[in-house]
C-alpha cells in the first residue's frame, strides 16, 4: 500500500516522530549504576546488558558488612542515575556516601534509589524482644540473602523496575534481558541441585552467619559459627567449645569468608583435624568468579572438592 504525503506533512510527522523519540534516543547514553555489591552489579549487567554501565562500591574480597569509605565513590554516586543496595541493615557505610554525593535522585524513595531486598523471604527474622542479642549486623533478619540463586528472581525484579524509572523508554529491553537471565539461571540451578547432592545433611561450621540461605537450598546442615553472634569475635573460652563441639560432633569442615583473619580456624582444625575451605559470598571473592552464575559454579565446586 502506499499513501501520497504532502511534504508540510511530512516535516509534521517527522517532528512528532522526534518528539516521541527524541534524536539518539536509540543510542541513549548509558545508565549509570553504583551498586553496593558485586553481586548486585552482576545482576544489574545481566538485565540492563549494553543499556548499562555498572560499578560496585564494595569488592568481592571484602567484608560486605564493613566498606571503608572513599573519596573516589561520593564522585560515582554523584554522576550516577540509580543506586542498589542489598538493604536490610548490610551495608551501614552506604546512606553516608549517598548523602555525601548530594545526588537527589539516589536518595531512599527516588526514583534511582533500588532496595534489592524487596518481596525475599528473609531469614532470621527477630522475633520476641529486639535486641543486640543477634549481634550487631543483623539485627534486621539476615541479609545475605543473595546466596540463594532463587533469590535473583526478586532481585532482578527490583533492579528493572529501577531501571524502567530512570529509563523507561527502554522498559520492554529490560523485561527480556530478565526473563532470558532467570531462562538461564533456572537451568543451571537444575545442574547445581544435582551436583549439591554429597553435600546433603553435611555439617559445617561456618565463620560468619553469611550462609542460611545458602545452607537450606543445597542442603547443607551449618551447626554453629566462629563468631559467637554476627559480627563479634570469638573468646578463647568460646573457641574451647567449639573445638570440644568438633570432637564431639561429626563436623566435617570450617567454612570461612575470604576477609576473615585464618588464625580462629586454623586453630580448631589443628585441635581436631577437620578442614578449613575458604568460600567467597560474593561475586568478585576469588580469580575466575566473574558473574553470579559463576559464583555457585566456584562455591559447589570447592565444597565438593573439600569432601574428598
Ligand atoms: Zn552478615
Amino acid at each position: 500500500m502506499f499513501f501520497k504525503i504532502s511534504k508540510p506533512r511530512l516535516l509534521l510527522i517527522l517532528l512528532l516522530v522526534f518528539l516521541v523519540f527524541p534524536l539518539g534516543a536509540g543510542a541513549a547514553r548509558p545508565v549509570k549504576v553504583v551498586t553496593s555489591l558485586e553481586d548486585l552489579a552482576a545482576i544489574t549487567r545481566e538485565v540492563g546488558g549494553e543499556k548499562v554501565e555498572v560499578f560496585s562500591i564494595g569488592k568481592g574480597t571484602q567484608d560486605p558488612h564493613f566498606v571503608p569509605p572513599k573519596p573516589s565513590f561520593i564522585l560515582k554516586l554523584k554522576d550516577a542515575d540509580m543506586v542498589v543496595q542489598v538493604g536490610m541493615g548490610l551495608e551501614p557505610w552506604l546512606p553516608p556516601l549517598i548523602e555525601n554525593s548530594r545526588n537527589l535522585k539516589l536518595f531512599r524513595g527516588a526514583p534511582g534509589f533500588v532496595d534489592a531486598s524487596a518481596g525475599v523471604p528473609v531469614l532470621g527474622i527477630p522475633y520476641g524482644k529486639v535486641d543486640r542479642s543477634l549481634g550487631d549486623v543483623h539485627g534486621q533478619g539476615n541479609p545475605h540473602y543473595w546466596l540463594d540463586p532463587v533469590n535473583a528472581r526478586y532481585i532482578s525484579a527490583n533492579i528493572v523496575a529501577g531501571l524502567k524509572r530512570v529509563d523507561p523508554a527502554d522498559a520492554d529491553y529490560f523485561d527480556q534481558r530478565r526473563q532470558v537471565f532467570l531462562k538461564a539461571l533456572a537451568g543451571r540451578l537444575t545442574g547445581w541441585m544435582k551436583a549439591a547432592k554429597p553435600l546433603n545433611g553435611l555439617s559445617v561450621i561456618t565463620y560468619h552467619q553469611s550462609w542460611p540461605y545458602f545452607e537450606k537450598r543445597f542442603g547443607l546442615n551449618v551447626i554453629c559459627n566462629v563468631e559467637p553472634k554476627p559480627g563479634i569475635q570469638p573468646s578463647p573460652k568460646y573457641i574451647a567449645s567449639l573445638i570440644a563441639r568438633v570432637k564431639a560432633e561429626n563436623i566435617r569442615m570450617i567454612i570461612m569468608e575470604p576477609y576473615f583473619n585464618r588464625q580462629v580456624p586454623d586453630m580448631i582444625a589443628k585441635a581436631t583435624g577437620i578442614k578449613v575451605v575458604v568460600l567467597p559470598p560474593s561475586v568478585g571473592g576469588a580469580p575466575g568468579v566473574a558473574d553470579y552464575f559463576d559464583l555457585f559454579d566456584y562455591q559447589l565446586n570447592t565444597l565438593l572438592k573439600a569432601l574428598d
